[in-house]
């Protein structure tokens, strides 16, 4: 009887609440978030609880970067000195929970440099920066730091380029631009939480960095996500050969993301082009003399809304919303082909290639 009422106080009962894209191109297409927080630096979260909110929000791989420097809980949490504790506390629960942790942690330096994140490195006791305990110098040890990461085999990206809260100027520092021709740095954070850097879009196509969105979360997660009134983070999407984290550092070697963050999906057009299409296909079509029938379904999580770009052959007036798990019938008539292939094209009103426009599509029925 005992053994029982123990055992009742100890279930425990999780929700996923499910997020599903189609494959891309062959590609996976996973759900990562590679920046956040814990009691272990300034956040307010036990690592294994950082697992617990990936999977209710079905992520399949979080990086966890602590601070090194910047350790609130010094006096309550006496640990090894091990700066690598929060990833293998986290590690263990993750196991358990089908999600994949990488190793990581933030750069910490005020601006400039500012900060960086560093994945998939092998241990952060070298990149500690011992001088400077709470408040990094401007600058100090911060190439150091990155080169040693990069030597462990770290992913380097920058992170939050809008230093300015009133702007969204993107103010690269010299010390960051030097490592990133380098090659040093590949990524940039364009979306953090709640905000969208669309200068640091448009500068990250340019100089050819992987693009990256993550939540930076330092609260628990359902309050965060509270404060922005959002209905999931902001994550960076990988399309990865498989669910591994080999596969989803080949990802990022090769600038195969794509950021989804709130109602929008932002990246290159090579990659979103597809992603779109595989989200929307068409299911059926049929023609009736100049009646062009056709039905598109939404297989993904993102609700799409795309706006029709009518011609002279053919005009559809108003736009098609596309919510989750939904199908939208569309009739058009058709003027002026009498044989061949129809193309219809719409913009896809959040789907972003570049800060200016949004992603065009189109769909070709045979007659
Ligand atoms: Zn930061
Ligand atoms: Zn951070």
């Amino acid at each position: 009887m005992l053994a029982c009422s123990v055992l009742l106080l100890n279930a425990q009962h999780l929700t996923k609440h499910k997020k599903t894209f189609p494959d891309v191109n062959g590609f996976k297409v996973l759900k990562c978030d590679f920046h956040m927080h814990t009691v272990f630096s300034d956040g307010n979260v036990w690592p294994t609880e950082r697992v617990i909110e990936a999977y209710n929000e079905d992520l399949d791989v979080i990086a966890i970067t602590d601070h090194l420097e910047i350790q609130r809980q010094k006096q309550d949490i006496t640990s090894s000195g091990d700066l690598n504790r929060s990833f293998v506390l986290a590690s263990e629960v993750a196991r358990k929970h089908n999600i994949l942790v990488i190793k990581g942690t933030e750069i910490t330096r005020v601006v400039p440099p500012g900060h960086s994140n560093a994945i998939f490195i092998k241990d952060a006791n070298p990149l500690f920066n011992p001088t400077k305990n709470e408040k990094p110098a401007a600058a100090e040890g911060y190439d150091t730091a990155v080169n040693l990461a990069v030597e462990q085999g770290g992913f380097v990206f920058y992170n939050h380029p809008f230093h300015n809260l009133a702007d969204d100027k993107v103010v690269m520092p010299e010390m960051v631009d030097k490592l990133i021709k380098e090659g040093k740095i590949k990524g940039l954070e364009v979306i953090n939480g709640d905000r969208f850097s669309r200068e640091g879009f448009n500068w990250a196509i340019a100089r050819n960095l992987t693009l990256i969105s993550n939540s930076d979360v330092h609260t628990s997660m359902p309050l965060a996500l509270s404060n922005h009134d959002a209905d999931h983070r902001a994550m960076t999407l990988v399309l990865a050969k498989d669910r591994s984290l080999d596969a989803v550092r080949e990802a990022l070697d090769n600038k195969r993301t794509l950021m989804w963050w709130r109602d929008n999906v932002i990246g290159r057009k090579n990659l979103l082009e597809p992603f779109v299409k595989a989200c929307l296909p068409v299911t059926n079509y049929s023609f009736d003399k100049n009646q062009l029938t056709f039905f598109i379904a939404n297989t993904s999580s993102q609700r799409f809304v795309m706006e029709p770009i009518s011609t002279d052959n053919y005009f559809i007036a108003h736009p098609i919303v596309l919510p989750v798990s939904s199908e939208a019938a569309v009739s058009v008539g058709i003027k002026g082909i009498s044989a061949g292939d129809v193309t219809i094209r719409f913009r896809v009103m959040n789907a972003w290639t570049n800060y200016e426009e949004p992603l065009i599509v189109e769909y070709t029925f045979k007659k």
